[in-house]
């Protein structure tokens, strides 16, 4: 059940520290939502194709909807019409894809680049320490409908603050050598996704423009 007392003071403090709460809404009941809606929330994340498909049916269409979480290939189409943000673009050939998908709708999709910065194995996510690699494996002028709008990542799962401080300061790293010699010309690279609901607060001392939380904001 949505903890509506949390969910407000949560929002609040993002709000505070200029960032934007995308409320993670996996596996939530529509009613919470819907609940959330009213309360004037109006960016939700989901991590399912078909789920976030079935929700945005039974909900007002002024919600923006965020996809986290791996996006399998195959499934891109079934969110490019209306995705507002695609905060998983975790390797070239996804990216290719939602350019495909998008330019059949005759839309641009905004996407961010994942970077893998915890200290845990995945198979996703590209590598901090090469932040524009991805850049040269793609030509970004031969994909007019995905448009770049920033980074993503996840810290490790610990209590250690130090290890996720210095997790979150690699990606903010990453964002600021992007934005300054690759995306210069782009005001729209701008949005640092970084923080969930174990290590929000960290992310946005560490400059967070948008918070990923899910868990917390229920009972
Ligand atoms: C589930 C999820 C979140 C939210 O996690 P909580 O710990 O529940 O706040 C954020 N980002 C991604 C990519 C997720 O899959």
């Amino acid at each position: 059940m949505l903890n509506e007392e949390m969910f407000l003071a949560v929002r609040e403090e993002v709000t505070q520290a200029k960032a934007i709460l995308v409320a993670i809404t996996k596996q939530r009941p529509i009613a919470d939502i819907r609940r959330m809606y009213e309360l004037g929330q109006r960016d939700f994340g989901e991590n399912r194709v078909p789920e976030l498909i079935e929700k945005r049916e039974a909900l007002p269409n002024d919600i923006r909807w965020h996809f986290v979480g791996h996006l399998q290939r195959n499934k891109v189409s079934g969110i490019t019409p209306f995705i507002h943000l695609i905060h998983a673009g975790d390797s070239p050939r996804l990216i290719r894809q939602i350019n495909k998908d998008a330019a059949k709708d005759g839309r641009i999709v905004p996407v961010l680049l994942q970077y893998h910065i915890a200290d845990e194995a995945s198979k996703y996510g590209l590598d901090p320490a090469h932040p524009a690699a991805v850049l040269s494996e793609l030509n970004l002028k031969e994909l007019p409908n995905v448009l770049i709008s920033g980074v993503m990542g996840m810290a490790t799962y610990t209590d250690v603050d130090e290890q996720i401080a210095g997790e979150f300061n690699a990606l903010h790293e990453a964002f600021t050598f992007l934005k300054n010699k690759h995306f210069s010309e782009q005001k729209d690279f701008a949005t640092l996704s970084m923080g969930m609901s174990g290590d929000y607060p960290i992310a946005l001392q560490r400059g967070s423009t948008m918070v990923r939380v899910g868990s917390l904001l229920f009972n």
